[in-house]
Parts: structure tokens; C-alpha cells; sequence
């Protein structure tokens, strides 16, 4: 395929949120005219495209459309359903593919491939029905189950100690298909995004280090503060290498724990968790630490521009912003004190837009730059006091 050249495509989305939004401001930063299409009438990413087709994702009039207005389009969500992508794949450009994303889609299927391609993941068993739950081996429990399909953000996922209650979450979960995965005492959660082109030119962005809150991620730090450089190598090579053998264009976001192992190389072994088919929420960092942000490499990946190496010019540490901060003391919702936590130095504020604050809600993220690791720590923690956030990073 040759380049759609900046300033003479229209690039198309699937999904109106935030990272659909982060999306359009990039492209259109290029020159790129932008469509979304999203079923809800308001939406981050359909109030600052050019064109919101307000409509399903298996609307055929609305990706009809789609396909006629632009020459490429991605998607911002997993869990978009296949079938869209492959009937847009007939009519244009498609990245990533069809296929790629429900890989993602499904746990049980996603772990398959990670074996596949050599990347090691945790102890798990897959259980399809009943006769998957009795053959569950007592070495998985305490265990995590997980259902194989539409969980994120630690919805979908029940902590076991027993068999007994590993039988009762399942009925609990309607009894759909799932993963059971072995509870890994974690040192650290790293993800790793990639960039690859068509052509197979893959470029990757430093290990970022995760701290979860509640199953949703609360802080990104890059560099990664407690990680070996040695698992850090082996982080970036296993997200490359699932890349590669998805045969993946656009940008990926691997997942990994480093497990506390006793004996081995450095005190821990790196296993890989989950990956997203999109940029994601722990690479929102580089849109203020490098000089390629995730986004921008997402627009070249689909338009067939060129995929620069990403460098990282300022550590970062990146806190998100739940709705929760908009309810105080006084009930709210009321926004927070932003006028004080942006006079700390090197504080980038991003909001989605988002009409209402609620609980849970991703509502922004702000990313804290500095010349040194150190620097951005003091500096987040500084914004977290002021914010009501605890500083346990
Ligand atoms: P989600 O799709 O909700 O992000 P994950 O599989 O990434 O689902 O799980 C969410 C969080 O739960 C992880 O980031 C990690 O903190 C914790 N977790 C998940 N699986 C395990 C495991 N096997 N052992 C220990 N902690 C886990
Ligand atoms: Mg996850």
C-alpha cells in the first residue's frame, strides 16, 4: 500500500472514547480529516472529529458510510466486534486486522497465542463447561478466575481459594467460559507498547511500570523504578516477538507481571498477562515524554507513513484521573483544584471531555515530566496530595 499522505486522507475510527479522541487530535495534528463512528450522541472522541456517524458497530448503513468517507480506519476498542472490521477490510484499509483483535478479544485464545509465539504467561486452565471445571488442577488455587470475554479494568474476575469457591464464582458468572490463572505474588506490572508498520518494521517504547488500584490502573512510571534492566530486555523482546507472529499493524500494548521467584535471575520471572490491539492507558506518558506519543505512531501505522523510533526525552510518571476525585467532601461533583496541581512544574493536564464525572470513570490523566525519575516522583506525589491521591508509589 502506498502512504495516504498527511492533508489528503480521511482517517476512521471505531469508537467514540477517549483514546478514540487521543487518536483524533493526532491525526488531525498531521493533517488528517477524521470520521467516528459511535452509537452514543455524545462522545469524547466524536466532538473533536470532523464527521460523528452516530450509529452501531454493525449498522451496515453506519460502516457503509464509514467506509466511504474514509481511506483507512482503525478501531479504539477491543471489543469491537470482528465482523465490523472484516466488513470494512473488504472496502479499505483495516489496522489492526480482524483477526489480530479477537486474538485480544478472548483470554483463553489469547493465551494460546502467547504460547505460540514462545512468551510464556501464568499457570492457567481454560474452562469451557463443567467438565473443565472438575479437571482443574489443585495447584491453580488460590487462583483468579477470569472471564474469557469483554473484562477489563478487573470487571469479570472473581479471587478463588478453594474448589468450592471456585464452583460457586463460576455459577456467579453464568457459567461462561473462563480462565482460571494462578494468584502470582507480583513484584511489578509492566506493559510494553509496540508500533508495527505493514512493511513489518516494528518500533517499541521503553518498559512502563504499572500500579494497579481496584483492577484499574492508577499510576504509570517510565522508567520503570524496580525492574532490572535484564527483565526489562526480555519484556521489550516477548512484545515484539507477539507482535511479529500476529502479523500485527498498528500499535500493541503487552502486558507482563515479573513474579516474585525465589532463586531465580534477579529474584523474579517474567510472565506476560493481557494485550490490547490499540494505544493504551499506560502509554498515555508519551504523549509528553517522547517525542513520538503513542497516538502519532498509531496515525502513521494506519496511514503508512514511516514509523520513527519513539525517544524518550523527560522521565514521566503518569497518574490517572478517575471521577471519583469529583466528589469531595462537599458531595460534588465538583472538579478538582486543577489552578493548584498545574503551577507544580512539568504537569500536563489531559481531559476526555467527558460530560458527567463518576465513580470509576476514566476522566483524564495528568502526566508529570522532569529531567530525572526522581524529579517526576516528587513532583506526582506532590500532585496526589493535592489531588486526595495516595502517594504509595
Ligand atoms: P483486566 O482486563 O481487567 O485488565 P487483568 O488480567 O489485567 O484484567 O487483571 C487486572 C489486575 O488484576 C492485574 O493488573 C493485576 O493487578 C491483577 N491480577 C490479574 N491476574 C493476576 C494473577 N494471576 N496473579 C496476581 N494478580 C493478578
Ligand atoms: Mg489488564
Amino acid at each position: 500500500m502506498s502512504a495516504l499522505l498527511p492533508g489528503a486522507a480521511t482517517l476512521g475510527v471505531l469508537g467514540g472514547g477517549q483514546l478514540g479522541r487521543m487518536f483524533v487530535h493526532a491525526a488531525q495534528a498531521l493533517g488528517y480529516r477524521c470520521v467516528v463512528l459511535d452509537p452514543d450522541a455524545i462522545s469524547p472522541a466524536g466532538a473533536v472529529a470532523e464527521t460523528h456517524i452516530r450509529a452501531g458497530y454493525l449498522d451496515p448503513v453506519g460502516l457503509a458510510q464509514l467506509a466511504r468517507d474514509c481511506d483507512a480506519i482503525t478501531t479504539e476498542f477491543e471489543n469491537v466486534p470482528a465482523v465490523a472490521l472484516q466488513t470494512l477490510a473488504g472496502m479499505r484499509t483495516v489496522a489492526p486486522a480482524a483477526e489480530a483483535v479477537a486474538v485480544c478479544q478472548d483470554r483463553a485464545v489469547e493465551k494460546a497465542h502467547f504460547e505460540a509465539a514462545g512468551v510464556p504467561c501464568a499457570p492457567h486452565a481454560v474452562i469451557a463447561d463443567a467438565a473443565g471445571l472438575a479437571a482443574v488442577d489443585a495447584a491453580l488455587l488460590p487462583g483468579i478466575l477470569k472471564t474469557s470475554r469483554l473484562g477489563y479494568d478487573g470487571k469479570g474476575q472473581v479471587r478463588v481459594a478453594t474448589a468450592a469457591e471456585l464452583a460457586a464464582a463460576w455459577d456467579g458468572l453464568q457459567r461462561q467460559p473462563c480462565v482460571l490463572e494462578r494468584l502470582l505474588p507480583l513484584r511489578a506490572e509492566l506493559s510494553v507498547l509496540v508500533a508495527r508498520g505493514a512493511d513489518g518494521r516494528t518500533v517499541h517504547y521503553p518498559v512502563q511500570q504499572n500500579l494497579h488500584r481496584g483492577g484499574i490502573l492508577a499510576v504509570t512510571e517510565v522508567p520503570a523504578p524496580d525492574v532490572p534492566a535484564e527483565v526489562q530486555r526480555q519484556a521489550v523482546a516477548a512484545a515484539r516477538q507477539v507482535a511479529g507472529a500476529l502479523g500485527y499493524v498498528g500499535v500493541l500494548c503487552v502486558e507482563f507481571f515479573w513474579v516474585q521467584e525465589d532463586g531465580a535471575a534477579g529474584g523474579g520471572r517474567l510472565v506476560v498477562n493481557e494485550m490490547a490491539p490499540r494505544p493504551h492507558n499506560s502509554g498515555h506518558w508519551t504523549m509528553d515524554g517522547c517525542d513520538h506519543s503513542q497516538f502519532e505512531l498509531q496515525v502513521r501505522a494506519l496511514a503508512g507513513l514511516p514509523l520513527p523510533e519513539p525517544r524518550q526525552h523527560s522521565a514521566a510518571v503518569m497518574l490517572n484521573l478517575l471521577g471519583d476525585l469529583w466528589f469531595g467532601d462537599d458531595g460534588g461533583p465538583t472538579p478538582p483544584a486543577w489552578d493548584r496541581v498545574l503551577a507544580l512544574p512539568g504537569t500536563h493536564l489531559h481531559l476526555y471531555g467527558k460530560a458527567e464525572a463518576r465513580h470509576g470513570r476514566k476522566m483524564g490523566h495528568l502526566n508529570i515530566t522532569a529531567a530525572t525519575p526522581e524529579a517526576a516522583r516528587g513532583v506526582a506525589r506532590q500532585a496526589a496530595a493535592l489531588l486526595g491521591l495516595p502517594a504509595d508509589f
